[in-house]
């Protein structure tokens, strides 16, 4: 039976168990153990902790994680070939594994984790975009989970974390910030993967907020933000309009010029308007 110290290292790990890489499951594998310890890290102080990780792979970040003294790790794998390797680490930390196969898009993993639950990913970006959205925007606050520490292509991560004003800005950070403080914590170049995407990726560190920055219903923000970015060039009276029809002397008592673009205003003042436009 493995022993911690007997794993083999990945590259082994893949040759051993046939692990081609697939482009169609977004498989970029990480091989240096120092790195997913590393990277493990960044989701913070894991003793105590469930860990729900998306992706596993070949588990060099599982592994990561479990070193680095997670309670337990439920990890969801859409591809059938990495479940070997993975009982080899099950086999290694007894009763502190397990994995479901399946679609991480579709199983729903929570009733088999105990609070605090940190998440972490190292996701195909699409799929990584979609989950972060769903964590983001549970039917109830706060969340299942204590903190997000997933990678994305870095260009994502810009956007997740962008301020007011910079193109980046739009509904990911807004989603992100109003109820999460989100920082980037590691930039990774194309090289650390094997095979090598054609972008540079990041890993962001998202921790909730038990209160969002500032009150608003979630679902009357995320209508205005929607609205707002999805014409992003026009002046918000015009994009706003399907909105609220007065939506101009709405505006202005926000506090927010109906001239300006949805990229200028703060997220302050999108909860200002939600608050206005919840108010009737
Ligand atoms: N975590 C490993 C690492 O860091 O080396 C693998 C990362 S690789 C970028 C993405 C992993 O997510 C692959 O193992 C892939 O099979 C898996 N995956 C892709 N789509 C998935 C989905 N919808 N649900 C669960 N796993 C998925």
């Amino acid at each position: 039976m493995a022993t911690i110290d007997s794993l083999p290292s990945l590259s082994e790990v893949i040759k051993t168990h046939g692990l081609a890489a697939k482009k169609s499951l977004g498989q970029n594998f990480l091989l240096d153990l120092n790195l997913t310890a590393k990277i493990a890290r960044q989701a913070g102080d894991l003793t105590g902790c469930d860990v729900l990780e998306v992706g596993p792979g070949p588990g060099g970040l599982t592994r990561g994680l479990l070193a680095e003294g997670a309670r337990r790790v439920l990890a969801v794998e859409k591809d059938s070939r990495c479940l070997p390797a993975l009982e080899e680490i099950a086999a290694a930390y007894p009763g502190q594994l397990s994995v479901i196969n399946g679609d991480a898009l579709e199983v729903n993993p929570l009733t088999a984790l105990t609070p605090p639950i940190r998440v972490v990913a190292n996701l195909p970006y699409n799929v990584g975009t979609e989950l972060l959205v769903r964590w983001l925007t549970p039917k109830d606050w706060p969340p299942f989970w204590d903190s997000l520490t997933l990678m994305f292509q870095r260009e994502v991560a810009n956007r997740i974390v962008a301020e007011p004003g910079s193109k980046a800005y739009g509904r990911l950070a807004i989603l992100a910030q109003w109820r999460c403080e989100a920082r980037i914590v590691m930039s990774l170049p194309p090289e650390a993967f094997s095979p090598p995407p054609k972008v540079h990726s990041a890993v962001v560190h998202l921790q909730k907020r038990d209160k969002p920055l500032f009150e608003a219903d979630p679902k009357v923000l995320s209508r205005v933000v929607a609205a707002g970015f999805n014409q992003r060039r026009k002046m918000l009276r015009a994009s706003l309009k399907s909105v609220a029809p007065d939506i101009e002397d709405r505006l202005i008592a926000s506090g927010i010029k109906p001239t300006e673009r949805a990229e200028q205003v703060s997220i302050e003042q999108f909860c200002a308007l939600a608050r206005n436009i919840a108010a009737g």
